[in-house]
């Protein structure tokens, strides 16, 4: 049985509506497509705790800036349902943009202050976009869980923020980064990337194996780790560094000294493609 595709957003509330009224939990997981095993896990882990789940599959434009990738971002929707078959998938909410953002929708969210640094420096008016699609969302599809993925860890933090902030109901479940076997985060983004530019990919997770060695052999000085880090990008031929810091993992703020928890976090250039990966360190 193929999943069904609903576009229309009074149906996809209706649904759900219908469920939550006959005491079903329901689990929701917001993906931009072009699904792969990382966005399969949230899927996973929403149809083991919860009786009935929606995949969103929206490519959102107010999240991307003017230079960046929203043209040529893969959109792959019948691979993506296909994919999705067997796993326990009620529908695939899949709205145009015209129905998300008519002419005249001008309200959008101020995102919480963990947005600031790293991808909100980076990336001027992204959170703003995530904050205000994650919420539309959220009022469409009002679900008990929604699921979402480490790979964006500072994403996961400001949409629990706003969560908390805006006293919104719907409780928000992190999951592990699920990676390839060599240590390549799993990314939309990976199909961009030719051989020797995967190669150089690997930079990232070996940054952080590197930040990681580092805390074990009881190095303090995060300003150390962190000129590591660096180091162990460029030896991997990776072109441009947005950031590699070690942070702590409520407030983001960089750290002088290392403590545990924390996070390491890294945003780079490999070509013309930008990467993210992260690790907490207990
Ligand atoms: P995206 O389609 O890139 O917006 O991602 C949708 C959701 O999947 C987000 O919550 C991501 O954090 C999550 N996700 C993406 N890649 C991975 C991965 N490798 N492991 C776990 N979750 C992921």
């Amino acid at each position: 049985m193929t999943v069904p595709v609903v576009t229309d957003m009074n149906e996809a509330r209706y649904r759900v509506l219908e469920w939550r009224k006959a005491g079903r939990k329901v689990g929701v997981v917001p993906t931009m497509g072009a699904l792969h095993e990382g966005h399969l896990s949230l899927v996973r882990a929403s149809a083991d705790q919860c009786d009935a789940t929606v995949v969103t599959i929206f490519v959102n434009p107010t999240q991307f800036g003017p230079d960046e990738d929203f043209d040529k971002y893969p959109r792959t929707l019948e691979d993506d349902v296909a994919q999705l078959e067997s796993l326990g998938v009620d529908y695939v909410f899949n709205p145009t943009n015209d129905a998300m953002y008519p002419e005249r929708a001008t309200t959008s969210v101020v995102p919480p202050a963990v947005a600031a640094p790293l991808e909100g420096a980076k990336r001027p008016g992204h959170f703003a976009g995530v904050c205000t699609i994650v919420l539309k969302l959220f009022q469409i599809i009002p679900a008990d869980i929604a699921f979402f993925g480490q790979k964006d860890y500072q994403q996961s933090l400001v949409v629990r923020r706003m969560v908390e902030d805006l006293n919104l109901s719907t409780e928000i479940q992190v999951c592990p980064i699920v990676r390839e076997q060599d240590g390549l985060a799993l990314s939309s983004r990976n199909r961009y990337l030719d051989q020797p530019e995967r190669e150089r990919a690997l930079g990232l997770s070996r940054a952080l194996d590197y930040a990681e060695r580092q805390m074990d052999v009881g190095e303090t000085n995060a300003a150390e780790i962190m000129a590591g880090m660096r180091r162990t990008l460029e030896e991997h031929g990776v072109d441009q560094i947005d950031y590699a810091v070690l942070a702590d993992p409520e407030s983001l703020e960089l750290l002088i000294e290392t403590q545990r928890p924390l996070v390491a976090l890294i945003a780079a250039h490999v070509g013309s493609t930008r990467l993210i990966d992260n690790r907490i360190i207990e």
